[in-house]
């Protein structure tokens, strides 16, 4: 089969033919259907030095993925092959604490899980090619009714990931309250989806593109507004001066973090989701009083079944533009170009 692989750091991917995976006890191989292109992806292939992670090239890329089950190992029970399912990215032990609540995002007994903070599509093979080898069952959750592995496939990170931000602020997005979400691309636009569909907040959405201010307004933003000298302002008065509740940075940066700080409320919290690098002063005078600020890493696989849910009933719906898996290097350079509208789901 065809695998869309990065064979070294600093490098671009190569499709290359591969062996077909087969199931080993435990184990289960996923016909992919959709692999979201995800923008983390970008960094792996120019950000990081040899060394510099746990895990390392060679591997398949594509950590969003959905698909049917093919093949079953043996002691697998409870999946019929030709069955859609998405799939769990994170993979940890599967029996620490974090890794028995479905947080593998946190697994704390790293040396016993299949590659150290990774997955399918970081370090090990991921779904960027015709068949996905899945090592337990565990990861897998079957797709609910009304939702297709193409749309379902952005979900488990484009979606869980502004999810799982999103969830844990709930007890601060009553009726009344402003949420901004900072870069409506990929997981933006569907967090932007999932405060609609979740909270009574009002969304307040910021970029630096027009287009993508549009598309928060389709997503259902109630306030859009265009990112520089005078977004903190326009905001702060949005919010009758107060700030927002909640302030969700899905990009990352010095100046993007800085924007956040400027806008977040006393008492808010000030989420940062965006791996742009950045870095944010925090002292006691430097942001409101009682602001939380916070990182948050992927989602919990509970989450996951709560966000499929949420995309089978049309309440959150990934924009998605479908590539074959010849075209995906496309897909990456429309991304890195900031040509991508929403999120590219390649379709090996
Ligand atoms: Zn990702
Ligand atoms: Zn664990």
């Amino acid at each position: 089969m065809r695998a869309l692989r990065l064979m070294e750091w600093k490098s671009e991917p190569e499709l290359v033919e591969v062996d077909e995976p087969k199931p080993g006890p435990g184990q289960v191989v996923v016909k992919v259907g959709g692999a979201g292109a995800c923008h983390s992806a970008l960094h792996l292939m120019h950000d990081f030095e040899a060394g510099a992670l746990p895990w390392g090239p060679p591997f398949t890329l594509g950590h969003e993925n959905a698909g049917w089950v093919h093949a079953l190992g043996v002691d697998v029970s409870g999946l019929d092959v030709g069955q859609p399912v998405a799939v769990y990215g994170a993979w940890g032990c599967g029996t620490c604490d974090r890794c028995r609540l479905g947080v593998e995002t946190y697994c704390e007994n790293l040396a016993a899980a299949p590659v150290p903070g990774g997955g399918g599509g970081l370090g090990l093979d991921g779904g960027m090619a015709e068949y996905l080898l899945v090592p337990d069952a565990r990861h897998l959750v079957p797709l609910p009714d009304g939702l297709d592995p193409v749309h379902a496939a952005p979900l488990t990170d484009a979606g869980l990931t502004p999810y799982h931000a999103i969830r844990r602020s709930w007890p601060k997005l009553a009726p009344g309250t402003h949420a901004v979400v900072i870069g409506v691309g990929g997981l933006g636009h569907v967090g932007i989806q999932i405060l609609k569909a979740t909270t009574a907040t009002r969304v307040i959405a910021v970029d630096t593109r027009a287009e993508a201010l549009r598309l928060a307004e389709e997503c259902g933003a109630d306030l859009v507004a265009r990112s520089g000298d005078k977004a903190a302002d326009q905001i702060r008065r949005a919010t009758g001066g107060r700030g927002a509740d909640v302030v969700l940075d899905f990009v990352g940066t010095d100046g993007t973090l800085a924007l956040a700080a400027a806008i977040v409320r006393t008492t808010g919290d000030l989420t940062i989701v965006g791996i742009g690098g950045g870095t944010l002063p925090v002292s006691f005078f430097s942001v409101p009083y009682e602001a939380s600020i916070q990182t948050t890493y992927w989602g919990s696989r509970p989450e996951l079944i709560e966000i499929l849910d949420l995309g089978a009933r049309g309440l959150v719906r990934p924009r998605v533009t479908t590539f074959p898996l010849d075209e995906a290097m496309t897909a990456y350079h429309q991304m890195q170009q900031l040509r991508l509208e929403g999120r590219a789901v390649i379709i090996p």
